[in-house]
């Protein structure tokens, strides 16, 4: 392969991301020990609070670094850090420790030395984003939720132009190579899943040390399933983020044996859906609104969004239009729906039926 467009923006995000998985990662570790040692409650969200800002002053800066005039948009800001020294002083240290294992990445991604170094990156992400131009989308720690389970998250990069996703890496540290069931998965633990517009999408283990060409990656394809028996569908966990119901009512019209639904949906936090549906373990991710109000972030979908693309995938909002990221930091639709390209049209069919 010769060099690919992106190549230094890839090299960039993926050491960025696999610096920032490995802090995340140790971080969602010690939550099962600390609430056992009794230090942190099961309700303590200190774990993800250091974590998200740890991860997007890492990211960030690495970014601000290697393309000055990019901008960013962040879920984080530094507001309500500023005025707590202790956390501040603690995610300094963190982000210290990651620097020192990770030390070869220094001269790509720099390193951060002072609380003050710290904000102003994290507040790198404030860009209101929109249609024109380039700008990143960072979540820098999705699944938050499934964090704090010590169970799925994601760190997820995009870079967008002009409206266009064209690059998108996602560090699962949680996700092992093969997802099969609720209860059953095989392979390595921990993975990075990288897409470039017009390029492809591959995977590689998240916690190798270093950049890996794609080249030297596994090219990924979505599955090419159509009967309802060979379907697998992944939707999230939790209730309060898309209608399970409305997801039971689709995959009913959809002709799924009500003896084997349960058994052919993966229930997953984060973007990790997206990964696991361009990886081919799943066919359908469904993402229906629990009501009119909320409106999805971009950096919930950007990265998700060019991997199942790039990997032969479709994604869209449940009338079947595809997504708009470049309407500002909130995507202007409603839902949003991933398939392969041969059920995509009776899914969104379904939907209308149901809904
Ligand atoms: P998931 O892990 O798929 O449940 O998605 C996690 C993301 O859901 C978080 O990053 C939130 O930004 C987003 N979220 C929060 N509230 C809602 C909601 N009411 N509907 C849809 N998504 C939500
Ligand atoms: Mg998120």
């Amino acid at each position: 392969m010769s060099i690919h467009p992106y190549h230094k923006e890839l090299q960039v995000a993926t050491l960025a991301i696999k610096r920032a998985s490995l802090l995340t990662k140790q971080l969602s570790d010690s939550i099962q020990e600390l609430q056992t040692v009794g230090t942190i409650t099961k309700n303590d969200k200190s774990p993800v609070t250091l974590g998200d800002f740890a991860s997007q002053a890492i990211i960030n800066y690495a970014i601000k670094l290697n393309f000055p005039s990019d901008e960013i948009v962040g879920e984080e800001d530094s507001k309500d850090l500023q005025t707590n020294s202790k956390l501040s002083s603690q995610i300094l240290e963190l982000i210290e420790d990651i620097q020192k294992e990770t030390k070869d990445y220094d001269s790509v991604l720099g390193s951060l030395k002072t609380v003050d170094q710290i904000y102003k990156s994290i507040d790198f992400g404030d860009s209101s984003g929109g249609s024109h131009g380039r700008f990143w989308a960072l979540d820098p720690i999705d699944g938050t939720k499934g964090f704090l389970r010590g169970d799925q998250f994601a760190v997820c990069l995009a870079l967008i132009e002009d409206g266009q996703v064209v690059l998108g890496v996602i560090g699962c540290p949680n996700l092992n190579e093969v997802i099969i069931s609720n209860t059953e998965q095989k392979g390595t633990k921990g993975g990075l899943y990288s897409a470039i517009k017009g390029v492809g999408s591959y995977y590689s283990h998240l916690f190798e040390p270093g950049f890996i060409e794609l080249n030297k990656q596994r090219r990924l394809k979505m599955s090419e399933n159509v009967k309802p028996v060979d379907l697998k569908v992944v939707e999230g966990v939790e209730k309060g983020h898309s209608s399970h119901d409305t997801q039971s009512k689709i995959k009913s019209q959809l002709g799924f044996n009500p003896n084997t639904v349960s058994q052919q949906t993966i229930n997953l936090d984060s973007q990790v859906k997206y990964c696991v549906l361009a990886n081919g373990n799943a066919d359908l991710y469904l993402r229906l609104p629990i009501n009119e109000q909320y409106s999805e972030k971009i950096w919930d979908h950007a990265a998700g969004n060019i991997l199942v693309t790039e990997s032969g995938g479709k994604v869209s909002d449940i009338t079947g239009n595809e997504l708009n990221f470049g309407n500002g930091r909130l995507l202007e639709s409603k839902g949003v729906i991933a398939s392969n390209r041969e059920i995509f049209d009776k899914v969104i069919d379904a939907i209308k039926q149901v809904t």
